[in-house]
């Protein structure tokens, strides 16, 4: 692979932290120090401005534009796309002091530090600003999401006066709500203002300290100011507001209300003396309304009232709070690594990237390929929420795990249109997504790939495999699963002689290869899309008699419709060869024109950037595991020596051009003893983003790849499977690791495994767990079980 680090931030195991300020890379950083809790996200941006290239992105998941797709008329190819849109960044504040504006790239900085603390989920960065007149202010910022009340954002600004001179420093602090948020792909501003306001300040400031004013539900409360906006097309509204405090005893000169286009604040005017500082404490409260039948004026209500609940809450108590909220989930989530700080700080920024953009706060939410950290994939959910995050949830949170899949039930009328659209029936889940309807505008995408609906059946099986949740197969589960299987029966055909069935005209996984018949992943995921369809309704007819008659009209679903699902997945095509043991990728794809991916010049990467479009198609080159792909899915099924096969033949032939490729990779290759190879996919994958290895990072974190390390090391070198009927392990080390551990929630009990120089050890917190470990079976106990490492 050719990928090379750009390393420039410190290693530490718990923290994220950049010394001096690395200009160059300050959207890279601003990825990188993202925060979110899954409802919101803010890029880790200056929110006092800077001067160099920046996105102040503020995004809310769900909150989207729609956009017509120009030329296309052709049925089936989307005909209107939707996108994330930046949002009110309600963190926008403003500096001057003795008449200078700070400004980060002009303004001379010195000492700069920026700290993400993955313990805490704390963003903390400071500098000296070097005045003009010779005078010297140190600046801080915090900033934190709540996790628990995902509507609310903290911000603390501190400035302190670390002048030799006697002189104070006349400070103007500009403190607002600005909602005329840019797009930046698409350079356009998506938010039209329906109201602002901010509390009067003259009655207001300057009070010398900060016992909450007695406040009433229907009236801002004092030191407050919102905005409420609304896409321009989608209508969606959101109301986006603060309250602030001064630490004790602040004297206020002046302070002025601000309220212009889409904007709401004060002008905050003071001085600081000699070794004097000044704290401010900013309470953001932002809610989403997508509902139209709710009033403005009730959305302003709620938010009001919102502000006024906060005006009396403690922020000290809220950041402790918010430091416990952490403490627990790592206690549960942890993965340490000892003998290797870089991956340790690696991984852990992978677990706290995906557990803050996702953990099952509400169905409607899902996770889009970059999170909540930026604009590029449009924060669209793809497959890869089933086959690389849904497994991070399974064992850590099953309620977040079962709503990922809640979100697709909720979008099961989309996909059902979308199949009709196709010429089919049943349901077709989308390439790319936020609402449901199929937002890929690359036809080739759209309309030829199938993994998404496969990969639902599939994430619905695992779910179920794990959880043992009937009643969710039974309702929901089973609802998708028939549909899902009409669409594919429908969209599949039969060959001329009938003999067998596939599908003609697919792309898989590996997209540089399009319109190829009986791709082997689609094929064989089909298969068993069929088969755990049919196997469900069997025993739904056996389990609840009443629930099948009542589905079964329902969906009317006949004998003969259910006959022939099992037909189709008897007669499917699959092209293996039981002399070399290799399935084929698709008919025809052994006798491709062989290119050496060694040999492609760096400076070519990525190809689509490089090479004209249709030249990445006419080769053996593969993109990202494809027949690898579903071996690994469905681990279980397949023999040692064939995963052993297909890995030698087809890795030397990928290019891992998808950020998802290396850590599937890294699984088969620990399963099949090739350790070093392993080791090194693993390590891209814990520090893709930290590391910005595909030079992108700055468009918004691989957060779907971030999951993908985790499953790297967990699936990877603690071998642990969970397709089959017992999670099993067969645990392995790698050699400059001395001891590594995680943890994982299985039948609600936490299980530590600790991989030592020579031992593995088991424990569980609760009694009766069953496992298998190096093929043997085992019932976990609280007591712990060691067990020889096997080399
Ligand atoms: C990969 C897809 C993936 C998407 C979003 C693409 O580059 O080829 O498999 O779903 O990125 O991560």
């Amino acid at each position: 692979m050719s990928k090379e680090a750009d390393e420039y931030l410190i290693v530490n195991p718990w923290k994220v932290i950049e010394k001096d300020w690395h200009k160059d890379r300050n959207m890279v950083s601003e990825s990188i120090f993202s925060l979110g809790n899954e409802y919101m996200g803010v890029r880790g941006c200056f929110e006092e401005g800077v001067t160099e290239e920046t996105l102040a992105g503020s995004y809310f998941n769900g909150v989207y534009e729609v956009e017509p797709v120009e030329n296309t008329s052709y049925k089936g190819i989307v005909q209107k796309t939707h996108f994330m849109v930046n949002a009110a960044n309600w963190l926008y504040t403003r500096i001057s002091a003795d008449g200078e504006l700070l400004e980060p790239g002009v303004s001379s900085i010195s000492d700069f530090q920026r700290e993400l603390d993955l313990k805490t989920g704390i963003l903390s960065r400071s500098y000296i600003w070097n005045l003009k007149d010779g005078l010297k202010l140190k600046v801080s910022f915090i900033r934190f999401l709540n996790m628990i009340d995902p509507e609310l954002g903290y911000q603390k600004i501190a400035i302190s006066n670390l002048s030799e001179a006697e002189e104070q420093i006349d400070l103007k602090i500009t403190l607002g709500v600005d909602g005329k948020a840019i797009h930046a792909g698409r350079r356009k501003c998506y938010w039209k203002e329906l109201s602002t306001a901010a509390s009067s300040c003259n009655t207001n400031c300057g009070i010398s300290d900060n016992k909450a004013t007695e406040s009433t539900e229907n009236v801002l409360p004092f030191r407050s100011a919102y905005i409420l906006e609304q896409t321009k097309t989608t209508k969606q509204r959101l109301f986006s507001g603060f309250v602030y405090e001064l630490s004790k005893d602040t004297k206020i000169d002046k302070c002025l209300t601000l309220s212009d286009d889409c904007f709401s604040g004060f002008d905050i005017c003071l001085s600081v003396q000699k070794n004097e500082s000044v704290e401010i404490k900013r309470k953001g409260v932002n809610i989403v309304e997508k509902n139209l039948s709710v009033s403005n004026e009730s959305v302003v209500q709620k938010g009001i009232s919102y502000l006024n609940k906060v005006s009396q809450s403690n922020f000290d108590n809220d950041l402790n709070e918010q430091k416990q909220y952490w403490s627990d989930f790592w206690h549960d989530s942890d993965i340490e690594i000892d003998g290797d700080e870089k991956n340790q700080q690696g991984i852990r920024f992978c677990i706290f990237q995906m557990h803050q953009t996702y953990h099952g706060y509400n169905s409607a939410n899902n996770i889009g390929a970059k999170g909540l950290t930026g604009e590029a994939y449009n924060g669209h959910t793809f497959w890869d929420t089933e086959t690389c995050c849904l497994p991070f949830f399974l064992f850590s949170n099953l309620k977040a795990a079962k709503n990922l899949l809640e979100y697709r039930y909720s979008t099961l009328k989309q996909a059902k249109e979308r199949a009709i659209q196709l010429d089919c029936e049943g349901a077709c889940y989308p390439v790319a997504t936020l609402n449901g309807e199929e937002a890929c505008n690359l036809w080739q995408h759209a309309s030829l790939q199938f993994q998404p609906s496969t990969g639902v059946a599939y994430g619905i099986h695992h779910y179920v495999t794990v959880s043992g949740d009937i009643e969710f197969l039974f309702g929901h589960g089973v609802e998708m699963l028939v549909e899902i299987s009409r669409f594919l029966v429908k969209r599949g055909s039969w060959n001329q002689d009938k003999s067998g069935f596939g599908f003609y005209g697919v792309m898989g996984p590996d997209e540089f290869h399009m319109m190829v018949n009986n791709n082997t992943y689609t094929n064989f995921m089909a298969k068993q899309t069929f088969d755990y369809t049919i196997e469900t309704l069997n025993n739904l007819k056996k389990e609840n008699h009443e629930r099948f008659v009542q589905l079964v009209d329902d969906l009317n679903i006949s004998d003969e419709e259910l006959a022939n699902i099992a037909l189709c997945s008897r007669k499917m095509i699959i092209l293996y060869d039981s002399k070399t043991k290799l399935y084929e990728q698709h008919e025809g794809y052994f006798n491709l024109p062989h290119i050496d991916v060694n040999k492609i010049p760096i400076t070519d990467f990525p190809l689509y950037n490089n090479w004209s479009y249709d030249r990445i198609y006419r080769t053996d080159m593969i993109k990202q595991p494809d027949v690898l792909m579903f071996i690994y899915l469905h681990s279980s099924l397949f023999p040692l020596n064939v995963k052993l096969s297909n890995y030698e033949y087809y890795e030397p032939k990928t290019i891992h051009e998808s950020s998802l490729s290396p850590s599937i990779h890294s699984i088969l290759a620990s399963e099949i003893g090739k350790p070093e190879e392993a080791f090194k996919f693993f390590a891209f994958a814990t520090r893709m983003d930290l590391d910005n290895y595909n030079r992108n990072t700055k468009e918004g974190l691989h957060t779907t790849s971030i999951a993908a390390a985790w499953i790297n090391i967990v699936y990877g070198f603690g071998g642990m499977r969970s397709d089959g009927n017992v999670l099993s392990f067969n645990p392995s080390r790698p050699k400059i690791w001395k001891k590594y551990s995680f943890r994982i929630v299985y039948k609600e009990s936490v299980i530590n495994v600790t991989v030592t120089e020579d031992v593995v050890i088991f424990t569980s917190s609760k009694e009766n767990i069953p496992v298998r470990i190096y093929g043997r079976d085992y019932i976990l106990n609280p007591c712990s079980l060691s067990i020889q490492l096997q080399k």
